[in-house]
């Protein structure tokens, strides 16, 4: 079951039973999808459910809750920076942590993502779904390749997992907090309003991107603790708490930063 959320005019958030969410956006003559999904619903059966425009799919980037659903769609684009990470899974591991995200049976994958036809490198930097302008820009920290949509005519800024406000530079092909910073600072210097995640049905703020920048340069010799993700792809880390507000800010960097 995809649960449908309107957070604006035109502007959708589709959260699977995996709890990993897609955006979708309407424009007059395109619509664009940011991220399958973990696979476990058929993303592509709900959103050709709400628009029959044609649909431009694009991954965050390359991280499996991400990418699952994309072999339901005849193209998708990936960062060229993140396709090791989507080559790197097997169809047994995506098999085994989708029945522990979900609990339940899902149609298994029958094949690795290596094998998936509809991977396209990410080789343009804007497109126009129709009076809707949309620049790609990156958002790297999280994973070297990721990418957010920045879309300036409903002061928006689609984001992935790159601004979350616990931020985890920890999963496979992170980069390090340094790159992280730089990331938020160029984040800082767009206009829009207000981003969505990939795991939150909900807009945040823009000024969350400031306290994130606080956070970063509060954690310089700060005592980080032990982290491990708890559910998967399990991974460890160490995590520094810096702020509560109206939403927890957090920075978790990987035991190689660390040290
Ligand atoms: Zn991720």
């Amino acid at each position: 079951m995809v649960t449908v959320t309107e957070v604006l005019k035109n502007v959708y958030v589709l959260k699977d039973r995996a709890n990993c969410c897609a955006n979708l956006v309407v424009g007059d003559n395109k619509a664009l999808l940011f991220d399958t999904g973990s696979g476990v619903d058929d993303m592509n059966e709900v959103v050709r459910s709400m628009t029959k425009l044609p649909l431009l799919v694009i991954n965050s980037h390359g991280h499996f809750d991400h990418i699952g659903g994309n072999n339901r769609f005849d193209k998708v684009y990936l960062s060229e920076s993140d396709f090791p990470v989507l080559e790197d899974y097997d169809k047994e591991m995506l098999n085994r942590w989708m029945k522990e995200l979900t609990r339940e049976a899902a149609q298994p994958f029958l094949t690795a993502p290596k094998e998936w036809k509809c991977m396209r490198t990410l080789d343009f930097d804007s497109f126009d779904l129709g009076h809707m302008r949309c620049e790609i820009i990156s958002l790297r920290g999280h994973t070297a390749g990721s990418v957010g949509i920045w879309i300036p005519s409903e002061r928006l800024l689609l984001s992935g997992d790159a601004l979350t406000p616990v931020m985890c530079l920890n999963f496979q092909n992170h980069l390090s907090k340094q790159a992280q910073y730089e990331t938020l600072m160029r984040v800082q210097s767009l206009e829009f309003d207000f981003y969505l995640t990939s795991h939150q049905d909900i807009l945040y703020p823009k000024r969350l991107v400031e306290r994130m920048i606080n956070c970063i340069k509060n954690s310089e010799g700060k005592k980080f603790h032990f982290y491990q993700y708890p559910q998967p792809p399990y991974a460890k880390g160490r995590i520094y708490l810096d702020s509560l507000g109206e939403e927890p800010i957090a920075l978790i960097i990987s035991e190689e930063e660390k040290e």
